[in-house]
């Protein structure tokens, strides 16, 4: 516990008062560290992607553009490189919308081409490892959902399925529902999670050891913590079951969501 402490010194005739107020500031500290934290883990994955881009960019234009092979190579990565910016960009921006209230929109889709078209900008994800990922929600399958946020809870748990896959590997999307709650189960081939990390995977900037130090896979440990916090905010649950080596699975339930309350403001 850490304390803040003022003294107030007070004489009243021949008695001298003394004041001592303790203020319990731990909470504050503690914000303060993870704001520190914060900005020092998004700097250092703003500057990655950024000194790839620029970087690769300078040598295109140096002459290396000249090269068909060296040309289509390099804008690969850049590519690759924006799209990681864009998402910690859309990381930070989520995360300060869920803080700030979110109005929700609530519709009902069919999940199953609602995904098809998702995936379509998913698929510059898949070309570092050639992962397939596989929509595997019948087509007559029909929610009532807030878009805005289905999207961002699928590309994180995609994104991760893809990230952690291994080469070739596969990432199934599916569906269930029982009488209160729809189920969306994203699963993966890939490296899976250890027991001892799966109870810290939804803190924010929490990575397992495997993914930072042996993988390399960038990311900023934010995903995850996104996705519990949205979930949460419609009233849903997450779960992970993972075996190492085999692969993991994410399931997402969501309320079911009744007509009257489709549309409305739930922040
Ligand atoms: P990031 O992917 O940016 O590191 P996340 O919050 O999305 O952050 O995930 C936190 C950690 O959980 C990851 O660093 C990784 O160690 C682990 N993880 C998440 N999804 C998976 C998955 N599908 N397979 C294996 N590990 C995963």
């Amino acid at each position: 516990v850490t304390w803040d402490t003022s003294v107030v010194f007070n004489r009243l005739e021949n008695d001298f008062h003394v004041l001592v107020i303790m203020y319990d500031i731990s909470d504050i500290i503690n914000v303060k560290q993870m704001q520190i934290d914060f900005l020092r883990n998004a700097s250092h994955e703003l500057k990655t992607p950024i000194t790839a881009i620029s970087g690769f960019t300078k040598t295109l234009l140096d002459g290396a553009m000249d090269d068909k092979k060296s040309l289509v190579e390099f804008l690969k990565i850049i590519d690759q490189q924006s799209d990681q910016l864009a998402s910690l960009v859309q990381d930070v921006l989520t995360i300060s919308h869920i803080q700030n209230g979110t109005n929700y929109n609530y519709k009902p889709l069919g999940l199953h081409d609602f995904i098809n078209s998702e995936l379509q900008s998913y698929k510059s994800m898949t070309s570092g490892n050639h992962v397939t990922i596989n929509n595997k929600i019948p087509e007559h399958v029909e929610v009532t959902a807030d878009t805005t946020t289905l999207t961002r809870i699928l590309r994180n748990l995609v994104s991760n399925a893809v990230k952690y896959n291994r080469p070739n590997g596969e990432v199934n999307i599916e569906y269930t529902a029982n009488d209160s709650f729809w189920q969306l189960h994203v699963s993966d081939t890939g490296i899976g999670i250890a027991q001892k990390d799966i109870s810290r995977l939804f803190e924010r900037f929490y990575r397992a050891d495997d993914s930072r130090t042996k993988q390399k896979v960038s990311g900023t440990g934010l995903g995850l913590s996104i996705v519990k916090e949205m979930v949460d905010a419609v009233g849903g649950t997450i779960d992970v079951k993972s075996q190492r080596g085999v692969g993991s699975t994410f399931t997402v339930n969501f309320p079911i969501v009744e007509d009257d309350d489709q549309t409305g403001d739930k922040g």
